[in-house]
């Protein structure tokens, strides 16, 4: 490897750093900044976001228990639900508990799901990030960093003209790559335990669904095979013309008429860290998604007439490197409920693992679970903390909690734990619990 001497153009310090602004890191920034931290957000794109925006995926999957009752994600989740409400970008997922179009008439596993409008909530995001006092730098990415004995010292990132420096007392990882731990040299793991990771995809949006149609011919069926679009898919797939590797129409209805697809994808094992290999992907995926809307139009009733209006910018990478935490958040955790003393948050989404040429669905056992903080400090890196999707958890657990809701859940825990840590000079990991916690509490998340 060759190295390279770094002429640093702009120096920058501050509490904690946040990299990488998806909705784990939005949380995150927000909740260490409220809490008192001086917090920088550096984020490679314009906006934040990540997945749901530049990913064009929605809706967030569900904030509610396992019988679809109460909800129990909220704080900061709930705070989000309701200024994208007040602005007409969100509909509420107290309507999105029976079967309809929001949630791709899928109760199963999606009960209290929330369409977000993908332009609104990038306002939405970038507000409360400023008023909460984060310092935003966007089309700034990390690309190494110094380390002190067991500590991050300082990151390197770059924007399109200089190499800047960030000194910070506490740093996380919300890159969804753990791309600051690997550089880090904190602990990393990937897939499962053969490396296999889950499918990629890449979202898509659609306008000219004839609803009424849809609507009435869905709401009728529940099981997928039943569904009136299954024989024109299993002729298209004798015949050659059904163009991709989901077995069904997967698309859910947007606040303003428009519908999201989650139909594109691609069966081979994508290594998401080449970006050889992601530009291939990325081309060949538009080039799958015309081929889908030429299948709806020729084939699927109440489809003849859509519209693509946006395929996503980035292509969707459901599971990639994860920093090895504290303790690692397993599949008999979530069986078992186990109820750590340590939990931040309380989710029910099913395992959801996407393979080859179909969905490996499995539902959890149909209780409530807890997510503890230790998994998203480092095993070996004092003042390095992650949320969202690099997680240190085994393959099952992360497919449960890779959704939106629970990242925000995370990434809200590790922005109050980072911020303590940099108040009290300490190590994330010697920060008490119990205090989270209570702010966690004060801020109206349920525990259990
Ligand atoms: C195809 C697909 C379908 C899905 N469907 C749903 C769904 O229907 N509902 C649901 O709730 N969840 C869904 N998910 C899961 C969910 O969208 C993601 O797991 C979640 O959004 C991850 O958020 P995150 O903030 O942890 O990471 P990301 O969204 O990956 O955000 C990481 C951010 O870091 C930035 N970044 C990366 N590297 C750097 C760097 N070096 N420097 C600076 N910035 C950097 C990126 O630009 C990005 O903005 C889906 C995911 C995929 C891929």
């Amino acid at each position: 490897m060759n190295r390279v001497t770094l002429d640093v153009q702009r120096e920058y310090e501050c509490d904690v750093l946040v990299c990488g602004g998806g909705v784990s890191g939005f949380a995150a920034a927000v909740s260490a900044a409220r809490n008192g931290a001086k917090t920088i957000l550096i984020e490679s794109g314009g906006f934040l976001g990540g997945t749901a925006t530049k990913g064009l995926v929605a809706p967030f999957m569900t904030c509610y228990d396992a019988e679809g009752k109460e909800r129990i994600i909220k704080g900061l989740y709930l705070e989000l639900e309701k200024r994208l409400l007040e602005l007409n970008g969100a509909v509420s997922a107290d309507q999105c508990l029976g079967s309809n179009s929001y949630n791709g008439y899928r109760p199963m596993g999606h009960k209290g799901v929330m369409p977000f409008d993908g332009e609104i909530i990038k306002i939405v995001f970038e507000q409360m990030c400023l008023e909460a006092g984060v310092h935003l730098l966007y089309h700034t990415t990390l690309i190494g960093c110094e380390t002190q004995g067991k500590n991050v010292s300082v990151v390197y990132a770059c924007d399109s003209n200089d190499i800047i420096s960030i000194k910070a007392k506490m740093f996380i990882d919300t890159t969804g790559t753990s791309a600051l731990a690997y550089k880090a040299g904190a602990e990393t793991m990937r897939g499962n335990e053969d490396g296999i990771l889950q499918t990629t995809s890449m979202f898509f949006t659609i306008s000219g669904v004839d609803k009424a149609y849809v609507d009435a011919h869905m709401e009728r069926m529940t099981e997928r095979r039943e569904r009136f679009y299954m024989d024109a898919i299993e002729q298209g797939k004798k015949d050659g013309t059904f163009p991709c590797g989901t077995p069904t129409i997967r698309m859910f209805e947007n606040p303003n008429g428009t519908y999201s697809v989650n139909m594109a994808q691609i069966d081979e094992q994508v290594n998401e860290l080449d970006n050889e290999v992601i530009t291939q992907c990325e081309i060949s995926q538009r080039l799958q998604i015309q081929q889908i809307i030429k299948f709806m139009r020729n084939n699927i009733p109440g489809l003849e007439n859509v519209e693509l209006v946006a395929t996503a910018s980035d292509l969707g990478v459901r599971e990639s490197r994860r920093m090895v935490g504290k303790t690692i958040f397993c599949l008999e955790d979530i069986q078992q409920s186990k109820k750590f003393d340590d939990r931040i948050a309380v989710c029910a989404n099913s395992i959801d693992i996407h393979q080859k040429d179909r969905v490996n669905y499995t539902t959890h056992t149909g209780s409530n679970y807890y997510i503890p903080l230790s998994c998203l400090i480092s095993n070996n890196i004092d003042n390095l903390l992650t949320a969202g999707k690099s997680l240190s958890a085994d393959r099952y657990a992360f497919a449960a909690v890779r959704v939106m809701p629970p990242c925000i859940a995370m990434g809200e825990a590790v922005g109050i734990t980072a911020a303590l840590a940099a108040k009290k000079n300490i190590a994330a990991a010697d920060v008490p619990c119990k205090e989270v916690q209570d702010i966690l509490v004060a801020n109206g998340a349920y525990l259990g």
